[in-house]
């Protein structure tokens, strides 16, 4: 599929676009192959080495001013809804959740660390308060007084759609990355299994050489986000940005980008509208799904990765040239 990629540096201005394929490699030298993921597939993180991380205060992960990705595709997680239900696998500490809150959102998050989960309200200043979880022997439930934040302090694998009901929308940014690659399946099925059907499920990854870097975050290649996600979503890589520090350097890596993927408003539209559908009747998904709620110019921007659209303004009809 011949997509255009977008090279950002860490400022997040484009130096170039490139020409590339969202199947191949992650980095536009090459240098990665889809399915190499050299050593990292036997590693093991225990539960007790994360509570480590935060004990010692080992946790570069964390990123105080937030991710930029998250606004810049804010209107792809909410598609223009609002009081969603959001979560947050593997939330840490994440800023994150108070933008979604302060914006009207429900968020749920679970953490294993309740130091993690402390932290997060009192860097905030949100009183909160703080319950057993009935069907899950020792775990606690962290809830801001004005209850719109619901932390779970458990392992992720112990919830279920019964306990937490399902959501609209997934942030997933360091969270599918930081999961053993053994339980990867284990991890999409539960997070299959809790999401709405029309949800937006943002998710970042990250590529680098992973025969430099034992990980996490480990190297999850687009082929096996395919195989994970792909039988229920329609996967759409909407940027790559170069997001390669300081930090990256010292693991011993020359390249560190990070992929943004969705599933998101184009799930609908893409079970309706398949490359075989005729021109027509993709139009008449286009329309039906995105008419009314995008501008033209906005849905030329969210589809054309998926799709070559051409877009008749200022009328709402656009006809779809050619699928990929
Ligand atoms: N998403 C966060 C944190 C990413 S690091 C962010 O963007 O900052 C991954 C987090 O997952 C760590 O805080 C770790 O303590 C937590 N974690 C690891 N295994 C877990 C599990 N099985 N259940 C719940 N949390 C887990």
């Amino acid at each position: 599929m011949a997509v255009s990629l977008s090279v950002y540096c860490d400022c997040h201005q484009t130096l170039r676009a490139l020409p590339g394929d969202m199947d191949h490699s992650a980095h536009p030298s090459g240098l990665l192959e889809a399915s190499d993921v050299g050593s990292q597939k036997e590693r093991v993180v225990t539960e007790e080495e994360w509570l480590e991380k935060w004990e010692m205060g080992n946790i570069g992960f964390h990123k105080e001013e937030g991710n930029p990705l998250l606004q810049k595709y804010l209107d792809v997680l909410l598609n223009g809804r609002s009081g969603l239900r959001i979560f947050f696998p593997l939330c840490g500490k994440a800023v994150e959740m108070k933008w979604l809150a302060d914006m009207g959102h429900s968020v749920v998050g679970v953490e294993i660390s309740e130091q993690a989960v402390k932290d997060f309200f009192s860097e905030h200043s949100l009183p909160y308060c703080e319950e057993p979880v009935p069907e899950i022997s020792g775990a606690k439930m962290f809830q801001s007084t004005s209850g719109n934040i619901s932390l779970y302090c458990c392992s992720m694998y112990d919830l279920s759609s019964s306990i937490v009901g399902k959501f609209d929308g997934v942030w997933d940014r360091g969270a599918l990355v930081a999961v053993n690659p053994c339980d990867r399946q284990r991890y999409a099925s539960l997070m299959i299994s809790l999401v709405e059907k029309n949800s937006s499920y943002l998710l970042v990854t990250v590529s680098y050489d992973p025969n430099k870097h034992k990980g996490p975050p480990f190297y999850v290649p687009e082929s096996e986000i395919k195989s994970l996600f792909g039988n229920c979503c329609e996967i759409r890589c909407l940027e790559k940005v170069d997001d390669f520090s300081e930090r990256h350097k010292q693991w011993g890596l020359d390249y560190f980008l990070e992929p943004l993927q969705v599933d998101a408003v184009c799930l609908a539209f893409c079970n309706s509208a398949s490359p075989t559908s005729s021109p027509g009747s993709v139009a008449a998904a286009v329309q039906t799904l995105f008419m009314g709620h995008w501008p033209c110019t906005r849905l030329g921007r969210e589809v054309g990765s998926c799709c070559k659209l051409v877009l008749s303004i200022p009328v709402n009809i656009c006809q779809v040239k050619s699928w990929q």
